[in-house]
């Protein structure tokens, strides 16, 4: 059975009386996941709902949010999460590329959705209320999982889209089922383990790498419904494990409350769907006695790379290779050679919705079960590998900046701001010159007393050369960033475009 679903069930029975999820509002047990999970399915499936086809759902995070997953999953229906902040123009254009059979959304939203969409649209609220809750009431507790093919589309994921309009990243079971185990096997998930899920559930990070895994081990989650300092600290003491984005970790530091003693009990804590400060990372060691572990990832591919659980934890670094998972440097001769992040592996994605697939499909090669018959995916990261084969991103190839010819790759600068005194964080980027086609400038927060453009400016030029060093600094209070801590150069390209005009 290659249904992602029956993976978990194995746990699922094992566990049958045990909390999986615990909330503020009550516990569930990996036996109402099976129940709960089971009569959802049957409802969509008696609303006509067949195998293959996509449901659109935006929805707040709860653990019914999360029974509704697995229940998609169990049918074999294609899940595509929503990001709560897309507006009413956003999702028209996702309801119109993915043609979903069924949109999910919470009951405050279906009179503004039922104006721009005329697609079946059913409702359910954080406390499992709504219009799908309704049909799920009366359902049999017992379904059956429907027999998907490892290659089958499981879910379908829009990535952040900075530039363009975003596409839909299909992920299959197998891919899924893959990268999980491969994580539980290197971060060494147990049934012990007790997570603190304060992630969104509409992206990968939250919804693959913190559910997953502790369904898969058979684990516990504390699901919180979103990230805060205060149920941080307050719910600290119950768990053993966290993933945060780097934004997290920092709105932590700045808290007095993140001390080694409050965090002795803590086995691990990771970082990744953004660049994690090097002084985040040394700060956050210094306070808590806990090394942040790094990890590199992305809604195509799953998490690629990590630094080790045993073993150095590198700075500025996203770690090693995971098992499985083949990451290459394009055209890089040796170590240390930048170029585009390649990867190829089981985890991959099977291609991006109605366009052109990015890496053929299992079922077109020759030899299915082999991730390696596969090209590799181009994910337009760039880094390089150092001598001992630990990875590290210098930036999107798109953030690459061109000046007068010459290549700029803006982390290597924006590491030497931020290592300024009264810098907290910078963003270089690349803007239209008229001379020299792109010229660099960087934006900056810190503190504005301490700070001064042209200091700045002199203080990068004793360290690098002339051309990688911004022709202007702008001072700002906060840069613009997703939800998952990701800067938006785009933004800040668009709002300085005219500067040298
Ligand atoms: P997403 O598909 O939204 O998860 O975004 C994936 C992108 O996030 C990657 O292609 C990287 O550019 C970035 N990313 C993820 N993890 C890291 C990390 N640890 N360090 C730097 N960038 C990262």
């Amino acid at each position: 059975m290659n249904n992602l679903y029956s993976a978990f069930q194995k746990t699922i029975i094992q566990n049958a009386q045990k909390i999986f999820i615990q909330t503020t509002k009550g516990n569930f047990s990996f036996s109402d996941i099976e129940i709960f999970s089971a009569k959802i399915a049957n409802a969509l499936s008696a609303m006509g709902l067949q195998a293959g086809d996509r449901i659109a759902v935006q929805v707040e995070k709860s653990a019914y949010n999360i029974f509704l997953y697995l229940a998609c999953l169990r049918a074999g229906l294609i899940y595509l999460p929503l990001n709560n902040s897309y507006t009413d123009d956003e999702l028209s254009f996702f309801f119109k590329d993915a043609n979903p059979r069924l949109i999910i959304c919470d009951p405050v939203k279906e009179v503004a959705l039922r104006q721009i969409t005329n697609i079946h649209l059913e409702t359910l609220n954080q406390e499992g209320q709504g219009s799908l809750a309704s049909a799920w009431q009366n359902q049999a507790e017992k379904h059956h999982i429907f027999p998907s093919a490892g290659e089958d589309v499981a879910v379908m994921l829009y990535t952040s889209g900075t530039t363009g309009k975003p596409k839909g990243a299909m992920l299959s079971h197998r891919a899924l089922l893959s990268n999980a185990m491969t994580l539980n096997q290197v971060w060494q998930i147990t049934a012990q383990d007790v997570f603190l899920h304060m992630l969104p559930l509409f992206h990968v990070h939250g919804l693959f790498f913190g559910l997953h895994t502790l369904l898969l081990a058979g684990g516990k989650i504390v699901l919180a419904s979103k990230f805060d300092t205060d149920t941080f600290f307050t719910r600290l003491p119950e768990v053993s494990l966290f993933m945060g984005v780097p934004t997290y970790y920092t709105r932590l530091l700045n808290d007095e409350r993140l001390t080694k003693a409050s965090c002795a009990h803590m086995r691990l804590f990771t970082s990744g769907s953004a660049p994690l400060l090097p002084t985040t990372f040394e700060a956050f060691q210094a306070r808590t006695g806990h090394t942040l572990l790094e990890r590199y990832g992305m809604t195509e591919t799953g998490v690629n790379t990590s630094n080790p659980l045993q073993g150095k934890r590198k700075v500025g670094s996203v770690g090693l290779p995971l098992p499985g998972i083949d990451v290459q440097i394009a055209e890089a001769k040796r170590s240390g050679d930048i170029g585009e992040i390649q990867i190829r592996g089981e985890n991959l994605f099977s291609g991006y919705w109605e366009k052109k697939l990015l890496c053929s499909t299992p079922q077109k090669n020759a030899n299915a079960t082999n991730p390696y018959d596969r090209p590799y995916f181009h994910t337009g990261d760039l880094g390089y590998f150092d001598e001992d084969g630990y990875l590290f991103i210098v930036g999107r190839s798109k953030d690459l900046i061109i000046t007068g010819g010459l290549n700029v790759y803006p982390k290597e600068i924006e590491l030497s701001l931020n290592a300024l005194d009264g810098i907290e964080e910078s963003a270089v980027i690349g803007i239209p010159h008229p001379d020299f086609g792109e010229a660099v400038i960087a934006v900056v927060v810190g503190d504005a007393s301490k700070l001064n453009e042209k200091t700045l400016i002199d203080n990068l030029k004793q360290h690098h050369a002339g051309y990688k060093c911004p022709k202007r600094i702008f001072f700002t209070d906060a840069l613009p960033k997703n939800t998952m801590g990701k800067v938006q150069k785009n933004i800040l390209r668009k709002q300085f475009e005219q500067c040298f005009k």
